[in-house]
């Protein structure tokens, strides 16, 4: 490694002092060196974003450190995982103070908030691609899957649907929004980490909806051999992107955008009463959005008609279908 990376890493990304006791070892050496508690399982995640492809030069640098770590927590809060560290893959097109500064500035803040500890990575140059990997713990047997929603479950979604999509909608053009307000969904995305903690005993399957809730839905769906119907109505669309439909016709765009990083979960409703009461508890904001059916296929019940959804989420190499 030459000096420059080496002083890259010690004056941006190196910490004296880690959150978690568990770290024995962290950036310095070969590997870091992880202790896993007693009956928890480690978790791993890994997200890459690469410019032109998830990001455009719009995007700061502040930005992107927050994006990279918060689409990689959301895929720990998917599965009710709690973070505990990452590793960071970065590829530079060249060595810019202020770029590294504001990257680990928005890395950190989001880090801190969650106690994470950066424990390893790796700096080379070439075209701006920036990987993390996220390590959580979760107890033992219960982490939330994918495959495990079964006929009757309800449906629930965390936040808002369409958010991030009106703001990619703005860099495309769309002009009748506060384009500050629509850049700050995608650009700065909070990952559901105590939303997922807190449902961890009550829901059955869990995914983060990072392509679109019907892409993502779609792949509890799959995984678990059963169908869906949402409701039209329940959807949680915000204000501006409710006006975003009026204004284009475009009503699928909730559906079908990315980026939201919501929580899409199923609960038994034997337990939905305790689910509503802890999440309520915690202040945490959810809407009940559908149900599970076992007929295969996903349905949307809109102005009191039923129809198969089948329009599709973003998807790389989607070509080669
Ligand atoms: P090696 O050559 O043995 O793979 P490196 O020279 O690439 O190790 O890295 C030296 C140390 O710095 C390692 O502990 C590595 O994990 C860490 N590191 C390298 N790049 C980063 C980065 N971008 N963020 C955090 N740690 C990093
Ligand atoms: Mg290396």
């Amino acid at each position: 490694m030459a000096l420059a990376e080496f002083a890259v890493i010690e004056r941006y990304f190196l910490r004296r002092n880690y959150h978690n006791s568990s770290i024995k070892l962290g950036i310095g050496d070969d590997c870091a060196l992880l202790n896993i508690p007693k009956n928890q399982t480690l978790t791993i995640s890994t997200d890459t974003l690469v410019e032109g492809v998830h990001f455009s030069s719009q995007c700061t640098a502040e930005d992107l450190g927050h994006k990279l770590l918060a689409v990689n927590l959301s895929d720990l809060a998917s599965m009710g995982a709690k973070p505990l560290a990452v590793t960071l893959a970065l590829t530079l097109p060249k060595i810019d103070p202020n770029w590294l500064q504001s990257f680990s500035d928005g890395f950190f803040k989001l880090a801190d908030h969650y106690a994470i500890d950066l424990i390893g990575g790796d700096t080379t140059s070439g075209p701006l691609t920036l990987t993390a990997q996220v390590f959580g713990l979760v107890p033992r047997g219960v982490a939330l899957r994918r495959s495990t929603a079964s006929p009757k479950q309800l449906i629930y979604l965390t936040g808002y649907l369409g958010n991030a999509g009106l703001g990619l909608k703005a860099t495309q053009g769309y002009q009748q929004t506060s384009v500050t307000s629509a850049l700050h969904h995608l650009h700065r995305p909070q990952p559901r980490v105590e939303t997922g903690l807190a449902i961890l005993h009550y829901a059955s399957a869990c995914i983060d909806v990072s392509d679109g809730l019907a892409a993502d839905l779609n792949h509890i769906l799959q995984s678990s051999q059963v169908g869906a119907i949402i409701d039209w109505g329940k959807l949680p669309l915000a204000t501006e992107v409710k006006a975003y439909i009026s204004h284009t016709g475009d009503w699928t765009m909730p559906l079908i955008a990315g980026d939201d990083y919501e929580l899409c979960f199923t609960v038994s409703p034997a337990l939905q009463a305790d689910l509503e009461a802890i999440l309520g508890k915690h202040k945490l904001n959810f809407s009940l959005i559908g149900k599970i059916e076992a007929k295969r296929g996903l349905r949307l019940q809109k102005d009191g008609v039923v129809s198969d959804f089948n329009h599709k989420g973003f998807e790389h190499f989607s070509e080669l279908k």
